[in-house]
């Protein structure tokens, strides 16, 4: 896709790609919103901005996955741009091994040191929190969108366009992909849910299109996550299973490969299904023969209608 500054709504710009960046333009200065996977996309957004006699005074990071800050390092040099972050993605963001590590829960073996894991580090000069952000003379609102990263935020500009980071993704990636990553399943559908009943102006994903409503591709995602919790309900009916058997039976079920990335990324999200079935007293689990089995609680029944 071509790398073109795009108008979303008043001084709310993005530039699409594989990651879309958020660009809201004041003057002569600009802030950003992410700034894609790499060295290469920080400079493809520089030459964008170049084109168009901007400056990025300032970059907000929505989470802490490498997609999503690979370019400040770059950007940062070149433009001495401050990045702003809410406190636990900082720390990823600062610490860039702490992603394969946590979502290996070890020291990652060596596959996973890849730069769809792990972007070069970024100083983060500035902790957000939810409310009014203030800076360079930006005013933006920032907002809490948990469940895909722990700490995710969101954006919504003065002209009431709502950057929405991964809280949901396009039908398109959900069809590639299968069940997103999701680190808390729980936040993740209060997070959808909050979004389905607000009411911006304009929402832009990063991966995905802007759209005035987002309220159907919002439900197709919580479609996805309730999917994939009723289908592990009915793999759990068989007796209890590891965790890494209920991912194998999910994984065949859908007809999903897996390599070194895509393995950690299910591992991640199927058990966070597995902590969000257990808060809510669906299942359960016990150690056996030196294995953490999860089964369903008594009195589930194993249809998955209910
Ligand atoms: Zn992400």
């Amino acid at each position: 896709m071509a790398t073109q500054l795009t108008q979303l709504k008043g001084t709310s710009y993005y530039i699409p790609g594989a990651v879309n960046t958020g660009v809201i333009v004041e003057g002569k200065d600009c802030l950003l919103i992410d700034t894609g996977l790499d060295r290469q996309a920080g400079k493809q957004i520089l030459r964008c901005l170049e084109e168009e006699g901007l400056t990025p005074k300032v970059i907000i990071n929505t989470h802490s996955h490498a997609d999503h800050y690979g370019g400040n390092a770059i950007i940062c040099k070149q433009t001495g741009a401050k990045v702003f972050a809410s406190s636990l993605e900082k720390a990823v963001i600062e610490n860039p091994y702490l992603e394969p590590f946590y979502l290996f829960s070890a020291a990652p073996v060596k596959d996973l040191s890849t730069r769809f894991l792990m972007a070069q580090p970024s100083p983060v000069h500035g902790v957000l929190e939810a409310g009014v952000f203030d800076s360079d003379g930006f005013h933006v609102e920032i907002i809490h969108l948990p469940g895909h990263s722990p700490e995710q935020i969101g954006v919504v500009s003065g002209d009431g366009v709502c950057f929405t980071a991964d809280a949901y993704f396009a039908p398109s990636i959900l069809d590639k992909y299968g069940l997103p990553y999701c680190a808390d399943i729980t936040s993740a559908l209060q997070t959808l849910n909050t979004l389905w009943q607000s009411d911006y102006d304009l929402y832009l994903p990063c991966h995905g299109e802007p759209e005035v409503k987002a309220t159907e591709t919002i439900l197709k995602n919580v479609g996805v996550i309730e999917r994939a919790l009723e289908q592990i309900l009915v793999i759990l009916c068989d007796g209890g299973r590891t965790r890494e058997e209920v991912l194998a039976a999910f994984m065949i079920q859908n007809n999903r490969e897996l390599n070194p990335v895509q393995y950690v990324l299910n591992h991640g999200a199927i058990t966070a299904c597995l902590s969000h079935l257990h808060l809510i007293s669906k299942v359960g689990y016990h150690f056996q023969d030196g294995k953490m089995l999860w089964e369903k609680t008594t009195g589930q029944t194993c249809s998955p209608f209910g």
